[in-house]
């Protein structure tokens, strides 16, 4: 057996209940574990003196024990070490909780370098549980530490060492995928370079050499899968519909469509009636514009197309929030013509989905909108002609596959309310027709944007007061759910090693809304995440809606399509941790009533490029014109994201393309795609064998993962 296809049980000092859990993190073989990407790195190498140190910020700190150290105990077997440290600027007092053995560890005179955060109380320093490395003049300490996504009981360390182990032992398996004049083509490291210095960095240049080929191979990969199903497709077709006339519903429709939106409506009617007979090429388009440029409206006029011509229509949304929303838009609508619409999500009764089931089986309901659920191997159409898929970007390419796949004569349409760069959307979309709606209708006021620090919370929370005590409702938007320990990955959106070297501490929506709570006791201040059941989150929203609850804290939850006209005000804290078309994504949730709206960019951050990009913000409206800059200044990263919310990837998530600071990979994998397929459209000879092995395991990876 390959070392590769090894079980991770059999390394050094991983037990059984190391092995399960490690099996909870997807990793079973040592090519799993390898493929284990870091999410982002500590970067130790960052080092201030103590007078200069940031409270709550997490950096490393070079300091000389001055005071022998000395053990408690505190309740039952808990202990207590406490020494002091100091360094020529200042002094600080260093805990180790339950760590015993740290007592003999530290000795008066010796230099450490402590990697933790600092903290204040009444003028006094302290750290508690910082990482310490033995410090010596002209021995240099490596900088860069990988930090894992984890699962109990392992940590950092452990999960580092095995990945050394794993190297070791499958050091000559890793055939390149890439030919070397393809990589010498794009100037790309070798696969085995790349995956030794992602896990274990020599310094940040050859990180990033490492994450540059990483990413290009993660998009080579969707490239060449687009690419091949573009291939399959061209020959297929879909249901014809000659009637082309949809005045019926622009009149239940009370405004007057933008020139874009009546371009992208054309589009659509001439895809859906091309063709001969009763046969159409299917169509397969993508609706992208930014947030509230009326894209619903032109997805709801090819529904009403499709069911006026005899066939049914599915609307899939990615998350039962957006999916209810669409449900109330739209249903009295259609209603209004006569046509009959269901519900179907996962959290609908066993009764009802049988009843809808049928329902959709017998052709007596023409238009279902909900969420994955729709396209569970038992929901069966009598003859669906149209698939919607909004959010384009939070499904996968497997998804879009399997759409395809359970409705042989249905068109598909997508929207993305993601701008994306056009070399990415080569890459991404590259089987797709593109309808760009690039025109916001008449009277949509700008959101004016600001970026402050924490010194302007005093006027912030005044601000806030005002808004309310104007009728209007907040958003505020906060990177993590909860505060998490120390040592785990803290689930917040990855921040690049190259941005800055301290970070500022986390908000949390949970304790973070407590606190709004306790300031703003009138306006039933609520939370909201994305770990809550679907009908604790359409609680919320709904009674957000209502304006039952005038303040709302969550995560990104609420980052797509969600409609509130009277929000008026929304607050991103830790800025700096968004993509910035996320940012301009949570922007368009406010201003889309009457109301002057405002979003105030919330950070603390020193980090030169983070602070450019959050100017930038303030500065222009336009989702292309930000896309193209943020791929420019923070590489493809911001549109694929590491949190399997956003894009997902053929074989799961752009972990590494998500990290890549390199504006040229999208590019440079789109073009070296065209070519592979170009010199061996079937990737059959020896040369793409490992490729073609990588793509297919990716192929089958994401088929089972689905849902
Ligand atoms: P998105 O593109 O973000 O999905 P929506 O389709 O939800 O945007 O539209 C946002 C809002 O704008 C909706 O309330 C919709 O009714 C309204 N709207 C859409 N098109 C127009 C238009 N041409 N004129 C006025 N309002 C419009
Ligand atoms: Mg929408």
């Amino acid at each position: 057996m390959a070392n590769l296809d090894m079980p991770v049980s059999k390394l050094d000092g991983i037990g059984k209940v190391k092995a399960a859990a490690f099996e909870k993190l997807g990793i079973c073989t040592l090519r799993d574990l390898i493929y284990h990407f870091p999410t982002r790195y500590e970067n130790r190498g960052v080092v201030s003196r103590l007078a200069e140190g940031r409270v709550g910020m997490t950096q490393s700190y070079i300091l000389t024990v001055s005071t022998e150290p000395k053990m408690a105990r505190l309740r039952g077997s808990l202990t207590i070490v406490k020494f002091r440290a100091f360094d020529e600027s200042g002094s600080v007092e260093i805990t180790y909780f339950n760590q015993p053995y740290m007592r003999d560890k530290f000795h008066v005179g010796e230099t450490y370098r402590f990697y933790g955060k600092l903290n204040e109380k009444l003028g006094k320093y302290s750290m508690s549980s910082p990482v310490a490395e033995m410090f010596r003049e002209g021995q240099p300490l490596p900088d860069l530490y990988a930090v894992y996504r984890l699962a109990q009981p392992l940590n950092k360390k452990v999960i580092r060492e095995c990945v050394s182990q794993a190297l070791v032992l499958c050091n000559g398996e890793l055939f390149d995928t890439v030919p070397g004049d393809i990589r010498a083509k794009y100037s790309l490291a070798s696969l085995s370079y790349a995956l030794e210095n992602i896990h274990i960095p020599e310094d940040l240049a050859s990180l990033d050499r490492a994450a540059r080929r990483l990413a290009f191979d993660e998009l080579l990969e969707t490239a060449l899968a687009v690419r091949l199903m573009r291939n399959k497709q061209t020959q297929s077709y879909a249901a014809r519909m000659m009637n082309t006339d949809i005045s019926p519903f622009l009149d239940t429709v009370p405004f007057e469509l933008t020139n874009a939106q009546k371009r992208a409506v054309d589009d659509i009617i001439a895809d859906l009636s091309a063709g001969k007979g009763y046969d159409a090429p299917r169509m397969s388009r993508i609706l992208v514009g930014d947030v509230g440029c009326g894209k619903t409206v032109c997805a709801a006029a090819a529904v009403f197309m499709t069911v006026n011509n005899g066939y049914q229509a599915l609307i899939m949304a990615p998350t039962e929030i957006l999916a209810s929303q669409h449900v109330n838009d739209l249903a009295p609508q259609f209603a209004a013509i006569g046509y009959k619409v269901e519900k179907l999500t996962g959290s609908t009764t066993a009764a009802e989905k049988r009843r809808i089931k049928a329902g959709l089986a017998d052709g007596s309901i023409d238009i279902v909108i909900g969420t994955h659920a729709l396209i569970e191997d038992d929901v069966v159409f009598r003859s669906l002609g149209l698939a919607v898929c909004d959010e384009q970007h939070r499904f996968g390419i497997a998804q879009r596959a399997k759409l395809l796949e359970k409705s042989p004569r249905a068109h598909m349409l997508v929207m993305s309310a993601t701008p994306i760069p056009r070399t990415l959307s080569l890459v991404l979309y590259g089987d797709l027709s593109i309808s760009r709606i690039d025109e916001m209708p008449k009277g949509r006021q700008k959101v004016d944007t600001f970026f402050v620090n924490e010194n302007y919370r005093t006027r912030l929370n005044g601000f806030i007061d005002k808004q309310l005590a104007e009728g209007g409702q907040v958003y505020v938007v906060c990177p993590a759910v909860e505060q998490v320990e120390d040592d785990a990955d803290d689930g917040a959106p990855t921040v690049s090693v190259f941005d800055t070297g301290a970070q500022p501490p986390l908000k949390s929506a949970v304790e973070f809304a407590a606190e709004l709570g306790d300031r703003f006791p009138n306006a039933n201040v609520a939370y909201i995440h994305g770990k809550m059941r679907p009908a604790e989150k359409n609680d919320i929203m709904s009674r957000f809606v209502s304006g039952e609850i005038k303040l709302l804290v969550s995560t990104t939850v609420i980052e797509v399509g969600i409609n509130v006209p009277n929000a008026s005000l929304m607050i991103v804290e830790n800025a700096e941790r968004f993509g910035l078309s996320q940012l301009h994504q949570l922007r368009g949730r406010v201003g889309r009533g009457s109301r002057k709206s405002y979003c105030i960019l919330v950070s603390d951050t020193d980090g030169e490029i983070a602070t450019r990009r959050l100017k930038l913000m303030t500065k222009t409206n336009d989702g292309f014109v930000i896309a193209e800059e943020d791929l420019k200044m923070r590489g493809p990263g911001d549109f694929l994201g590491t949190d399997g919310a956003r894009q997902s990837g053929v074989g799961g998530n752009y972990r590494m393309a998500a990290l890549c600071q390199d504006a040229s990979i999208p590019e440079a994998a789109g073009e070296a795609a065209s070519l592979i397929l170009e010199i061996d459209p079937a990737l059959a000879s020896p040369e793409f064998a490992a490729l073609r092995m990588r793509l297919s395991r990716a192929m089958n990876a994401s088929e089972t993962t689905m849902n």
